[in-house]
């Protein structure tokens, strides 16, 4: 037994939701289109997971955050998908798929057949045991990926007020929920392996002043090194958190934020796979012509650096999707996908944006015991990268516009001199 479609999406998080809206724009029939998600919820903006859901005031809850709000466009609430008539099957993990046959098993033991499937399964957290730890499980290690994950580590901090948690990982979750906790009255350790935070995208001079400002709000670093176990006590909860440097931290929550893993599973040995996600051309195509693969899971060519990426943020999950819905519907009217990636962060008062590549010399600008600085990068005699703290919607518009011109840079000296002017002449 079993349901057929002409259009089914595997996954229902933020490439979900984006591609949904542009079906509907471009005039999908109701019946037409089946969303298949583990989740229990429709579609909703997974960054607000970090910040306004984690607030101690007025926290944003669903429904406020489903998509497609975080690009201001409609809001799709499970009436929204009704009126569309798009069939929802929540609460549902696919099990297996199979491209031959154009058919996918569920965890409840049904069979449904598409024409066209886009996959959209996004990432998972690593866990703690995939580095030979243990202690995932444990009552008060949170981890956060989806809004389950949220509404745990929201029972868990509220129950930890004027207490103590680690946070390991000096990554983009470490970042935000570190400074979530801070405003929660929580006292914060941060223990990562590499010599600053956020170090995939920051110089160590940006990211001593996000360090410099986390200090002042309370937070500790400990850095250049990991955990190497935790203590328990009888209830199954952490007392405190061993690293490998010796030291020990008294602990009433951790949370851990260690990267992620693209959910290919489903697809290995049928797809081609490409930077540990799935490899698709410009249209989103992957390997089987009937296979479009969007958002986090997807490896696709970036023609600006003229190599394909995996990117895991929700600027290219929304655009991809749309992308992706464009070639499948109006293929003779749709281009290569031509995007600059684009990945921004708010925490505390701060707020910042990045576009392009974080390769090459580095010009840092502006003032950095201010409020707005920033950072161009330049690669083979162009400015590739650009990096801008506490913008204006203009300064962050022009940063955008230069970036994806790729000017040539004769003179970095120059360049440094103008800072984001040279940005805002363009
Ligand atoms: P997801 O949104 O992860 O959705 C994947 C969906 O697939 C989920 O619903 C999952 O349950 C489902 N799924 C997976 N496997 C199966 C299966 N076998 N069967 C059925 N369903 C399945 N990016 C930014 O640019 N800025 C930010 O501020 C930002 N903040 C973030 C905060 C948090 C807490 C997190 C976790 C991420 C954040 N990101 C941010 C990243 C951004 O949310 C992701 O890039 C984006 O969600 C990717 O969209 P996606 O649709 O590819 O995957
Ligand atoms: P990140 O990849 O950003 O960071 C992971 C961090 O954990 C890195 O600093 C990594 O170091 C470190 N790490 C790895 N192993 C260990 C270990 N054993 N002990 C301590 N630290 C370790 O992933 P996150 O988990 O922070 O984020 C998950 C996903 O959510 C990402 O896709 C991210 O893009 C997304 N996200 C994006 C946001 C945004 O764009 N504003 C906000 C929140 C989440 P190393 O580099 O050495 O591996």
């Amino acid at each position: 037994m079993g349901r057929a479609f002409v259009y089914v999406i595997i996954g229902g998080g933020v490439a979900a939701g984006y591609a949904a809206l542009e079906f509907t724009k471009r005039g999908v029939s109701q019946g037409e289109l089946c969303i298949i998600s583990e989740e229990s919820v429709v579609p909703y903006e997974r960054p607000a997971l970090s910040k306004g859901f984690l607030l101690p005031e007025a926290p944003a809850r669903l429904p406020s955050f489903h998509t497609c709000v975080g690009a201001n466009e409609e809001r799709l609430t499970p009436k929204w998908y009704k009126e569309h008539g798009i069939e929802l099957v929540l609460g549902t993990r696919v099990k297996s798929a199979d491209v031959k046959r154009k058919t996918l098993l569920t965890a409840t033991g049904e069979t449904i057949s598409y024409k066209i499937l886009i996959v959209a399964t996004g990432a998972r957290a690593l866990k703690l045991e995939e580095f030979g730890l243990s202690g995932s499980d444990a009552a008060n290690v949170c981890y956060l990926r989806d809004v389950a994950d949220a509404t745990r580590l929201v029972d868990v901090m509220q129950s930890c007020t004027g207490g103590n948690a680690v946070v390991i990982g000096g990554g983009y979750i470490g970042m935000e929920c570190a400074a979530s906790l801070v405003i929660n009255k929580i006292n914060v350790t941060m223990v990562f392996p590499e010599a600053h935070c956020m170090a995939r995208l920051f110089t160590p001079k940006i990211a001593s002043y996000y360090e410099d400002f986390y200090t002042a709000k309370g937070v500790k670093f400990i850095k250049g090194t990991v955990l190497s176990s935790f203590d328990m006590n009888s209830n199954g909860k952490v007392t405190a958190v061993n690293l490998r440097d010796g030291n020990h931290l008294s602990a009433d929550m951790v949370v851990v934020g260690i990267g992620i893993r693209p959910n290919t599973a489903l697809f290995e040995g049928q797809l081609t796979l490409d930077k540990g996600g799935i490899k698709v051309n410009g249209r989103m195509q992957t390997s089987n012509s009937s296979v479009y693969a969007v958002g986090d899971v997807a490896a696709f060519p970036v023609k600006l650096f003229g190599e394909s990426r995996r990117l895991e943020h929700v600027d290219s999950a929304r655009k991809s999707a749309k992308h992706a819905v464009a070639a499948i519907m109006e293929p003779e009217k749709t281009d290569e996908f031509d995007y600059l990636p684009f990945f921004y962060s708010r925490v505390f008062t701060l707020s910042w944006q990045f576009y392009g590549d974080g390769v090459g010399e580095i010009v840092h600008f502006g003032d950095f015991s201010g409020t707005t600085f920033g950072a161009y990068w330049v690669s083979k005699g162009h400015l590739v990268g650009s990096f801008l703290e506490g913008g204006t919607k203009e300064q962050y518009e022009a940063l955008s516009k230069v970036t994806r011109l790729k000017p040539a840079i004769e003179d970095v000296a120059e360049l440094q001199r103008q800072g984001l002017g040279f940005a805002l002449l363009v």
